[in-house]
Order: structure tokens, then C-alpha cells, then sequence
């Protein structure tokens, strides 16, 4: 039997943790990295390249190199965010044959939590090699906001990588027992997260080794990319402008221009300007060679990335809200994700929540070893690890009613596990089935919410409408995943569903994809 880890799956970079001897540590490869960029370089005959080597192929190859595709994860084709992020990357996005998003590259198409599943096996490599043994389960972390979509693709990547995935928690939830486990408190936490992709805040009461997460909300579309992005086009913009060049179509020059971006954004972490010097980005049209050479300062900073941070507060409005609570009855803010090291985004959270944040934590590694923690407690014999982990889920549940509305099954920050149902009945005279079709979001319109799935409960009997009710139950388990039963309440017929084909890979290719079936 293998060892479990705790894997911080992250949209930039993922970190491995394990705990041993009464703590948890973070796992670093031969070259002594802890932190791994979520980078996967294809273009090597079937192999792939992950990690550090991986990311310095973005810069000359970026149609060949995946960064940030957790941004795809459990994502539709046709969604919004797909459409922002192809945007964004110079590799192709195809539909797959659930509607998902997959990657092309090459002409060939990879599902997203295959290609996920290569930053995973890297991570467990890691493990292996620091630990001398076999490592075949995790706890893996997800953003608290993810859908059941999102958790289950993160599953379909575990299980291609060939881990065993043992519990997956939210990230934030994960920081907090880190924070917490074994020190004996007793308060009331937020932990405020931006990584390189999402933003979560998630509201949670300690007592001793008891985690009660009260409230919790997101956005998964928010986070560095998006600060990158804000600095890019003003850089792009004023360097056409100075040049009278069109650089928005060509690829390499504006990977170019987002590494510098970047990068100036890091160094305004600890210097109070950042000189950006990209040589030999384009030609112009006389051939002559067009250089990025400006600085970048933090009021410049502050003006082109405040929309993004304020939006981040309204998110932390809704979770208190949600909570009961206000700002002031918090008793400690955790600082999470990369992000959070710019003392733009620590001072605004210090003003908002009127306290400093608590700054011996590490934000790129907190994560990491709250999953290992949980992995300890989910594996421990002797039966000593007792930390209880009280999560809820982050968006209502429900299905669609006539006229295209919501019928709400399960609240928003409902603890979890749980199981609710309700009773509808037929709308039509002698209608024999019924589609029922499930959503999550937060919408009264069904549209406006993310479509899970969807199934036929049939053979009803012959009657009027309204005669035949019918028991939709829905249950949430520990990993956020749905599955929802109907139950013709007269004959005791059901039919089942985990809600896997609306998005998601269906179990037979989850199985073919599995990287030690096709022996690497
Ligand atoms: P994470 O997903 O938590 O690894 O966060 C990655 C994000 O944090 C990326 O957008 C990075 O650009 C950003 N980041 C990492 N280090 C710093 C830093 N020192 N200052 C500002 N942003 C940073």
C-alpha cells in the first residue's frame, strides 16, 4: 500500500505536502523547488514536460505549452469563460463530445483533466522521489467556489494520474485547518484567496480541532491571469501607440508582453517601481525591430488592477452576509494564493476587515499542507487524528420548473454532507416521463446557471396532470460531488444519476485515458 499526500492543485502552481512525525511538510524535487508551475510542454513525441522545464517553453512555444487550464476545468464549451480564455492562450479549444472544452494542439485533442492529470502524476513523482516510496492517494484541493462539474473533472484527473483521490477539499478550508490544527483556538477566521486564477472567501469558526466553514463565495474567473491581463493591455496599448504597430494578433510578442507583466507585477511586491525591457518583441513594417522598454510603478499598478480588488470585496460582502457576521467580529484573516503577497491587496484587506492580516503564514504553501493534514486524518489507524472538517456547498442546487425558473433544492452554504428532496407532478394530461433537469448557481432563471445534467424518469402511468408526483432527492457528499435519484412515488420506480455526462468525461474514457493503462 502506498503513502497519501495532500496536493495543492493550483491554477499556476501546485505543491505537494506529507505529513510525518506529528506535522506536515511540504516535498521538494531534487533541485530543492517547492513550487511547481501548473505548466504541462507538449511537442515531445507522446511525453510531456512539466513544471519548471515546462514553463520556460511557454516564452518560444506557447501554441505548444498548457498553462492555467484548470481555468477549463468542468467548463462547457460554449460557456463565457471559454470564450475569455481563448482569448488568452495561443493552443487551440475544441469541443468535446459532452460539450466540454478540451485543448488542441497538433491537431490532436487532449479532454482538460487529462492534461491536468500530467501536472498530478508530476506532483506524485515529486512525492515519490522525496519520500522513497510508493505514492498512490491524495487529498487534492479545489477552489471552496468550484461546481460539481469542476470537483468532478479534478477527480477524472486524479484517477488518470493514478491516484487514489481520498477526500478533495476546498482550498480555503485546507489553509485554515493548516492555521489551526492541533493549537488549541477558538475564533472566528477568514481566509481571503487569490491565486492565479480564482478568488474565494470562506468564513469559518475553530474551535479547538472542530472546523465549521459558516460561509463561503467566489469567483472563479477572478484572479492574477486577470491582473496580467489589465497590465498587458496597457502595455500593449501604449506601445502601439508609440509605434503605430498591430501587435494584438501575434502570439509570441504578446506571450512576451504578459511574461513581463508579469513580472513587473512580482517585483512591485517588493520595490516601489519595475523596469519592463522586452528587446525585439516584433518588426515594424520597414523591418526595423520594436523594443518594450518602460517602467511600471505602484500607482500606476494600483489604478489599472483597483476594479479587480474591489471586486474581490464585494465577494467578501456577500459571504459575511451570508454569514451573519460583520467585518469586525472576525477575529483573524488569513492571506492565501500568490496574489495576496502584494501589499496593495494586504493593506486593502487590512482596511476592509480594520485588522492586519496574519503574516507568518506562507501563502504559497498554507494549502498544500492543510491536504496533507486531511490526508493524515483520512489514513491514520491508531485513530488519533480528530480533526473534524465541517464544510458547506458554495452554490444552490435545483432544478428547472415551467417557464424556464429554478426550483431551489438545496441552498447555498448548506453544511455538507446533506440530502433534500422535494415533490413535483406531472404537468400534462397523461404525460408518461419527465426531464429533469438539474442546475447550480445562484439565478432564478435556469439559463443564467451552470447545467449539470440531466435525465428521464419514464413509464409513468396514464393520468391527469398533476396526479402523479414524482420525489426528486439530491445529496451532496463530502467532496461536493451531486448525484440526484427521482422516484415515481406510486409504483417506487427510480431512476439515478451521478451528474456526469453534461460536461464531464464519462467513466469508460476516464478509464481509457488512465496513464498506467496505456503503460506510462
Ligand atoms: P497561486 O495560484 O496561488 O500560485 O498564485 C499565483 C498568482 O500569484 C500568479 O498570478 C502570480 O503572478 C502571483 N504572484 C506570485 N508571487 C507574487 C508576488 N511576489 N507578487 C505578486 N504576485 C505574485
Amino acid at each position: 500500500m502506498g503513502l497519501a499526500v495532500g496536493i495543492d492543485l493550483g491554477t499556476s502552481n501546485s505543491v505537494v505536502a506529507y505529513y510525518q512525525n506529528g506535522e506536515p511538510r511540504i516535498l521538494a524535487d531534487a533541485k530543492g523547488n517547492t513550487v511547481h508551475p501548473s505548466v504541462v510542454a507538449f511537442g515531445y513525441g507522446e511525453s510531456t514536460v512539466v513544471g519548471h522545464r515546462a514553463r520556460q517553453q511557454l516564452t518560444y512555444a506557447p501554441e505548444n505549452t498548457i498553462a492555467s487550464v484548470k481555468r477549463l476545468m468542468g467548463r462547457r464549451f460554449d460557456s463565457v469563460e471559454v470564450e475569455r480564455m481563448r482569448a488568452m492562450v495561443a493552443w487551440g479549444i475544441a469541443e468535446g463530445p459532452n460539450l466540454d472544452a478540451r485543448v488542441r494542439i497538433q491537431g490532436k485533442v487532449y479532454a482538460v483533466p487529462e492534461v491536468s492529470a500530467h501536472v498530478l502524476r508530476h506532483m506524485k513523482q515529486i512525492a515519490e522521489e522525496a519520500l522513497g516510496e510508493v505514492v498512490d492517494k491524495a487529498v487534492i484541493t479545489v477552489p471552496a467556489y468550484f461546481n460539481d462539474q469542476q470537483r468532478q473533472a479534478t477527480r477524472d484527473a486524479a484517477t488518470i494520474a493514478g491516484l487514489e483521490c481520498l477526500r478533495i477539499i476546498n482550498e480555503p478550508t485546507a489553509a485554515a485547518l493548516a492555521y489551526g490544527y492541533r493549537k488549541g483556538k477558538r475564533q472566528h477566521v477568514a481566509v481571503y484567496d487569490l491565486g492565479g486564477g480564482t478568488f474565494d472567501i470562506s468564513l469559518l469558526r475553530i474551535d479547538d480541532d472542530f472546523f465549521e466553514v459558516v460561509s463561503t463565495a467566489g469567483d472563479t474567473f477572478l484572479g492574477g491571469d486577470d491582473f496580467d491581463t489589465a497590465l498587458s493591455e496597457h502595455l500593449l496599448a501604449t506601445l502601439q501607440q508609440t509605434t503605430g504597430v498591430e501587435l494584438s494578433t501575434r502570439h509570441v510578442a504578446l506571450t512576451k508582453i504578459r511574461e513581463a507583466a508579469e513580472k513587473a507585477k512580482r517585483e512591485l511586491s517588493s520595490a516601489a517601481s519595475a523596469e519592463i525591457r522586452v528587446p525585439n518583441l516584433a518588426r515594424d513594417e520597414s523591418g526595423q525591430p520594436i523594443h518594450l522598454i518602460t517602467t511600471l510603478d505602484r500607482s500606476m499598478l494600483s489604478r489599472l488592477v483597483m476594479p479587480l480588488i474591489q471586486r474581490t470585496f464585494l465577494v467578501v460582502d456577500d459571504a459575511l452576509k451570508q454569514a451573519r457576521l460583520t467585518a469586525t467580529q472576525i477575529d483573524e484573516v488569513l492571506l492565501v494564493g500568490g496574489m495576496t503577497r502584494l501589499p496593495l491587496i494586504r493593506e486593502a484587506v487590512g482596511h476592509y476587515f480594520r485588522r492586519k492580516a496574519q503574516d507568518n503564514i506562507n501563502p504559497d504553501e498554507v494549502v498544500a499542507l492543510g491536504a496533507a493534514i486531511q490526508a493524515h486524518t483520512l489514513t491514520d489507524t491508531a485513530g488519533i487524528a480528530d480533526a473534524v472538517l465541517l464544510d458547506v456547498t458554495p452554490q444552490s442546487l435545483g432544478v428547472r420548473t415551467v417557464g424556464g425558473f429554478v426550483e431551489q433544492i438545496i441552498p447555498r452554504n448548506t453544511p455538507i454532507p446533506t440530502q433534500a428532496g422535494k415533490v413535483f407532478h406531472t404537468a400534462t394530461d397523461n404525460q408518461d416521463q419527465v426531464r429533469i433537469q438539474v442546475f447550480q448557481g445562484e439565478s432564478r432563471m435556469a439559463e443564467d446557471n451552470d447545467f449539470l445534467g440531466d435525465f428521464v424518469l419514464d413509464n409513468l402511468r396514464p393520468a391527469p396532470r398533476g396526479e402523479i408526483a414524482i420525489r426528486i432527492t439530491f445529496s451532496i457528499d463530502t467532496d461536493g460531488i451531486v448525484a440526484v435519484r427521482a422516484r415515481d412515488e406510486e409504483t417506487g420506480q427510480e431512476t439515478d444519476m451521478l451528474l456526469e455526462a453534461s460536461s464531464n468525461l464519462s467513466r469508460d474514457e476516464v478509464q481509457r485515458l488512465r496513464f498506467d493503462e496505456l503503460g506510462f
